[in-house]
């Protein structure tokens, strides 16, 4: 089957990466994502990547250390510039050679400061490009980033990965049996059935970008792949 879109922004947690490993990261889902991501642009999907930083650290876990908000912000936002050079890495490590990591907070000596034109073009040359540190602001997630990202790429969708859910229900599944699974929203449904599909800047700043949003399991075989063909259940949202 053909490729469903010309262009992704796909956004993994940082959780991901760990998988049910004790470790930060579990090789297999790295190694096992890089592939993935490899074939869908050897085929001629420009994707870009945004990822998360839960697998090292949140803010939210300021209060652990007795540290501030801020700072204990911009620490996550370090672990999403971890995660972004670890998936850079696997990538090179697996042959791929085109990948660019642009990161919002400076880093010269690992990371290119990022620019969406330069971005654009990276992604028209058919090179992976990943987008680290999050917004590069305190207070913010990197959903939130991933939106911004998504909108200024041009992206025809945001492909938010979940891990172990196919996408979006009336009610927490794991809590109520008969949650109802829901295929296709709108931005006005997210909003005024309050559903956890990401904070509310986010969702709020996809609505005012016009960027589709797919929902789906990353767990499975080749479910990256399958999404990027439009061969799996998923929550669509426009
Ligand atoms: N973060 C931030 N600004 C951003 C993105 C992330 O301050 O633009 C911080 C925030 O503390 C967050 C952490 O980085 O908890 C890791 O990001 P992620 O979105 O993975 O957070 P999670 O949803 O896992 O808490």
């Amino acid at each position: 089957m053909a490729l469903k879109f010309k262009r992704v922004l796909l956004k993994i947690s940082g959780e991901a990466l760990k998988g049910s490993s004790d470790e930060i990261y579990d090789k297999v889902k790295l190694e096992d994502t890089a592939r993935q991501v490899i074939s869908l642009t050897r085929e001629g999907l420009q994707v870009g990547i945004v990822v998360g930083g839960g697998n090292i650290w949140r803010g939210k876990l300021a209060g652990t250390l007795e540290l501030q908000k801020i700072d204990a912000d911009y620490m996550g936002m370090f672990a999403t510039i971890m995660n972004a050079l670890a998936i850079e890495a696997t990538i090179k490590k697996m042959g791929f050679e085109k990948v660019k990591v642009y990161s919002s907070l400076e880093i010269r000596t690992v990371t290119s400061s990022y620019n969406y034109r330069n971005a654009r073009e990276k992604l028209d040359e058919g090179y992976i490009v990943i987008f680290a540190g999050g917004t590069g602001f305190s207070y913010f997630t990197t959903d939130t980033g991933a939106c911004i990202r998504g909108i200024e790429i041009e992206a025809d969708a945001l492909l938010m990965a979940k891990n172990g859910t196919k996408g979006v229900y009336d009610s927490d599944p794991n809590i109520n049996p008969n949650a109802k699974f829901l295929s296709n929203l709108s931005f006005h449904d997210l909003v005024v059935k309050n559903l956890k599909v990401m904070d509310s800047t986010a969702a709020s700043l996809a609505h005012d970008g016009k960027l589709d949003i797919v929902v789906f399991d990353m767990n499975g075989q080749d479910n990256i792949i399958k999404i990027a063909h439009g061969e799996l259940e998923a929550t669509f949202i426009k």
